[in-house]
């Protein structure tokens, strides 16, 4: 069958920056979603809408296709001393933080100075052109309780 809304997709992917460095792979073997619900990036949904078991595809995202471009307001500097364990505060270090929104973020150190830690809250992708090679496994239909949840049930996906 062919991929489309409310179709389980086992993928195999390898995702590579332009320089070709390997940012993300597929863990184990595969990876899941569920086709429709936005469990990925809307770049690399639409380009396997109508794909079949068996196929294989480059795919190259833009930003605004896939994590969105940096946002220069969500890089900022606080004080140092709003670290607890300052120490273990260095640059590539990433933690959670509340967002302006109130929903938790994932906020990466860039850069530590004598008084202050400039801190980054984009997505560590955003601003990155993403370059996918995919090929589909498997292509079933989703069970009513999946399509309700938004998400993959079962092996492989997501449990609760
Ligand atoms: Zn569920």
């Amino acid at each position: 069958m062919q991929i489309a809304q409310n179709s389980v997709v086992t993928l195999h992917y390898t995702l590579k920056d332009n320089d070709g460095n390997i940012i993300d792979q597929s863990d184990d073997g595969s990876f899941l979603y569920l086709h429709g619900a936005m469990n990925i990036i809307p770049g690399l949904e639409n380009a396997l809408a109508g794909k079949s078991a068996g196929d294989e595809l480059s795919v190259k995202v833009s930003p605004e296709e896939g994590y969105g471009e940096k946002d220069p307001q969500r890089i900022q500097e606080v004080p140092k001393e709003m670290f607890e364990n300052s120490a273990e505060i260095q640059p590539g270090v990433q933690f959670h933080a509340q967002g302006p929104d109130g929903n938790p973020v994932v906020v990466t150190v860039v850069e530590v100075k004598d008084e202050a830690v400039v801190i980054d809250a984009n997505h560590a992708l955003a601003g990155v052109d993403l370059n996918f090679e995919v090929k589909v496994v498997d292509v079933r239909e989703a069970s009513a309780e999946e399509i309700e949840h938004g998400h993959v049930h079962g092996p492989g996906g997501h449990h609760h």
